[in-house]
């Protein structure tokens, strides 16, 4: 940890390098602090959250924080593409609405490039544990990312400033969480290239999002508090995945919120999303996509959790969004001010 005297001066660091870390990393670097970056290194695409989203922004949204954030640190994968509302019978086959979406394999693949040009140290580990320290600050227990064999090293980076932006994983980094982040499965059929074998697949090698009106997951998240056990639904739906694949599905799981945190079996999973997909389209539910699912988090009642942590001086979370590919980008910008400012405040007067 650097001198005590030189607050400012001491890297902040910020854990997760999906969506939301990758967001206020860059909010950050662009207020003239330093940042450090720990997540594992190179997640295979689709190993976060992230990587695996339809990257949709919601209705009536202009993109317009994307094409700055473009503007500024160079192509992120927003782009304007056609919304078809499928479970709208003949008009919604008809009907395109105008939307736009950010491709999630592209986002993954440009922000360690414009991170690192814009100065952030990215730092490829995961973070074991964080404890307070002895003398005020964090220590950050960092081990190798876990690859199927135990970590080689352990190493310990103490910092005053922590950002949680670590997804799913800030309720293992923080558990008094737990009382306002929840966790929903989301599992997807992902195909790495998109056979065109339908009308609908055509839709989506075009660019465009296929989507119910109707959309299930938010209910279900609303009523996690009161969950006696395990909710699943089924969100029929298709989206563009990278250059050439689609992702259909999609399946949200939620557990009681007092349940023990593990993941739902896959095999399940995949054959109730396929059963929901039968009721949209026989063909979508027999694609030979492979299943794949990642925890996804969730503010309760709806509300993203941007702001210190009460009662632990210098942890700050930026999680638990709804829709996050619309509503993160200018909420990084205000959490990177708020933490400038206390940095500034701190600072010893001459
Ligand atoms: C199928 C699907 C469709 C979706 N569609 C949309 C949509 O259309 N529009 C929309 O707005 N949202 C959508 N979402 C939700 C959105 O994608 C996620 O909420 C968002 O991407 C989450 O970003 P994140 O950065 O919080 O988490 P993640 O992307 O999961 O990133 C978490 C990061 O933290 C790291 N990490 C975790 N634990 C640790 C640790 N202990 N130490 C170090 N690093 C750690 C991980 O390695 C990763 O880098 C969708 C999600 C899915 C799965």
């Amino acid at each position: 940890m650097g001198d005590p005297g030189s607050l400012a001066s001491d890297p902040v660091v910020v854990i997760g390098a999906g969506l939301t870390g990758g967001l206020i990393s860059l909010a950050l670097a662009r207020l003239g602090l330093d940042v450090i970056q720990v997540a594992p290194a190179s997640p295979k695409t689709g190993a976060s959250a992230s990587g695996l989203s339809y990257g949709s922004l919601s209705l009536g949204t202009t993109g317009l924080t994307w094409r700055s954030l473009e503007r500024l640190h160079g192509p992120l994968g927003w782009t304007a593409c056609g919304i078809k509302l499928h479970d709208r019978g003949w008009l919604g086959r008809r009907l395109t609405l105008a939307g736009s979406r950010v491709d999630g394999p592209t986002l993954m693949a440009a922000l360690p490039k414009a991170l690192a040009a814009a100065g952030v140290q990215q730092r490829p580990a995961l973070v074991q544990g964080l404890e307070a320290g002895p003398a005020g600050g964090w220590r950050l227990h960092l081990g190798a990312p876990p690859l199927g064999a135990p970590p080689l090293g352990v190493s310990i980076l103490e910092a005053r400033q922590v950002v949680l932006a670590a997804g799913a994983g800030c309720l293992g980094l923080w558990p008094p969480l737990a009382r306002q982040l929840g966790i929903s499965w989301a599992g997807v059929l992902a195909l790495e290239i998109n056979p065109r074998t339908n009308p609908w697949l055509r839709q989506v090698a075009r660019g465009r999002l296929l989507l119910n009106q109707k959309e299930q997951r938010l209910g279900l998240e609303d009523q996690a508090s009161c969950l006696a056990q395990d909710r699943w639904i089924v969100d029929a739906s298709a989206a563009p995945w990278g250059p050439k694949g689609v992702l259909v599905g999609q399946i949200s799981l939620v557990q009681p919120l007092e349940a023990p945190r593990r993941a739902p079996d896959p095999h399940r999973m995949e054959e109730r999303l396929r059963q929901g997909l039968q009721e949209w389209d026989p063909q979508m539910a027999s694609l030979g996509g492979t299943y794949r699912q990642v925890p996804v988090a969730f503010g309760l009642q709806g509300r993203a959790l941007v702001g210190p942590v009460p009662g632990a001086p210098g942890l700050w979370t930026f999680t638990g969004f709804r829709s996050p590919f619309s509503t993160a980008p200018p909420r990084a910008a205000q959490l990177a001010a708020s933490l400038a400012a206390t940095l500034t405040n701190q600072e010893p007067q001459p």
